[in-house]
């Protein structure tokens, strides 16, 4: 039987942060039931032939879904044709998780949890408009382990405003002498139609230069390697084999199955994305409509640049071999000139049939990323 993964996301958060432009939401809880509800539905008209071997509740704030609905959820997934070996993730973010939440996710088969920190300092915290301070991110992640939640991952940002060099060394440091299985690092992206990006625009976001920044994120590979975190990608670390397998779908371009508000799903080719409405969500869902705002069909061209994007933010990098077998062309004779012109600056490294981007290249990405549109 075929085999795919699932994201399930949850719109709601209990405030939004100010630099966040996901699709979610604050002061929308009287929706919670009925969004529960079309979730529901959602799940039972899932593909049958298909078993999912990874599901990942993202959001919003899947934790903050009052425990009445995450029990419907619970019932709904319970359903669902899932392989033994599933990894099963759901996001927390302190402040909206307590233990009866957590044995609930026991229940329900969560074998992997991943908690929003983002910094450890409680002044940067509050600039960041999270909802919780340190000691709160603390209490919840002894609370996991007490539950024997034996993969965690932790999220941390660099670039914050007013962050310096120091609060991110004791940003890693401490989250280091937690001992998670998984560490990801994201740097700030001031995202269009957020506060921060209004600041921005005003001049009066004060956010570490350019050179702090670099420096940062080459603190951060280093000390997290030196620590036994591996990178196995642009912003992730784990210790061996505990690297997010549903994460990996994405970049390895899998199959998979987004259900909910603003989800995508990627299918035989097809690419399907979801409302971000939560209002209009439900009536469609409840009318048996349509909740796609579009479906559209990847081409050859399409399918090549995605593999490279997503490819290339894989540690491990590109399988010469895989491209080839998968697209019946050489990868050299379609990107030759620029694959040539980056193996000989050093900014991508070609070794045992892989190709994948040096220290110096991962810098520089988003640049080397842009030259592989076709
Ligand atoms: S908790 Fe996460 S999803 Fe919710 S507003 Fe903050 S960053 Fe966005």
């Amino acid at each position: 039987m075929k085999e795919i993964s699932l994201y399930i996301h949850i719109p709601f958060c209990k405030q939004k942060c100010l630099y966040c432009d996901f699709p979610s939401y604050g002061g929308k809880e009287d929706m919670m039931g009925e969004y529960t509800k079309a979730l529901v539905k959602e799940l039972e008209s899932l593909p049958l032939d298909k078993k999912i071997k990874t599901i990942f509740i993202g959001g919003g704030t899947p934790s903050y879904l009052t425990l009445e609905n995450l029990k419907i959820l619970k019932e709904a997934i319970k359903g669902i044709n899932k392989d033994k070996d599933i990894e099963f993730t759901v996001e927390i973010n302190p402040g909206t998780i307590d233990e009866e939440k957590l044995s609930l996710f026991k229940e329900m088969g969560v074998n992997r949890i991943s908690i929003g920190l983002q910094a450890w300092q409680n002044n940067l915290l509050r600039e960041l408009g999270r909802i919780h301070n340190l000691e709160e991110f603390l209490i919840t992640y002894e609370m996991c382990r007490k539950f024997d939640f034996n993969n965690i991952n932790i999220d941390a940002m660099f670039g914050l405003p007013n962050q310096s060099m120091k609060d991110w060394v004791e940003t890693l440091e401490n989250v280091v002498k937690l001992n998670p299985e998984n560490i990801s690092c994201y740097s700030l992206i001031i995202e269009e139609g957020t506060p921060f990006y209004n600041k921005y625009e005003k001049g009066t976001l004060i956010l570490p230069d350019e050179d702090t920044e670099r420096e940062m994120y080459s603190y951060c590979i280093n000390f997290l390697e030196k620590n036994g975190y591996k990178q196995y990608e642009i912003s992730n670390f784990a210790k061996v084999d505990k690297e997010c397998r549903h994460n990996l779908v994405y970049w390895n371009l899998s199959e998979y199955i987004g259900i909910g508000v603003g989800a995508h799903s990627y299918i035989e080719g097809l690419r399907y994305r979801h409302t971000e409405n939560i209002s209009e969500y439900i009536e469609k869902v409840n009318k048996g409509n349509n909740i796609n705002l579009d479906i559209y069909e990847n081409t050859i061209k399409d399918e090549i640049e995605e593999f490279m994007f997503m490819g290339l933010r894989k540690r491990e990098g590109i399988s010469i071999e895989e491209f080839n077998k998968r697209f019946k062309r050489d990868i050299y004779e379609v990107y030759g000139e620029i694959l040539n012109k980056y193996l000989q600056l050093g900014l991508l490294i070609e070794e045992d049939g892989y190709i994948f981007l040096s220290i110096k290249g991962i810098q520089v990405s988003n640049s080397i990323m842009c030259e592989f549109i076709l």
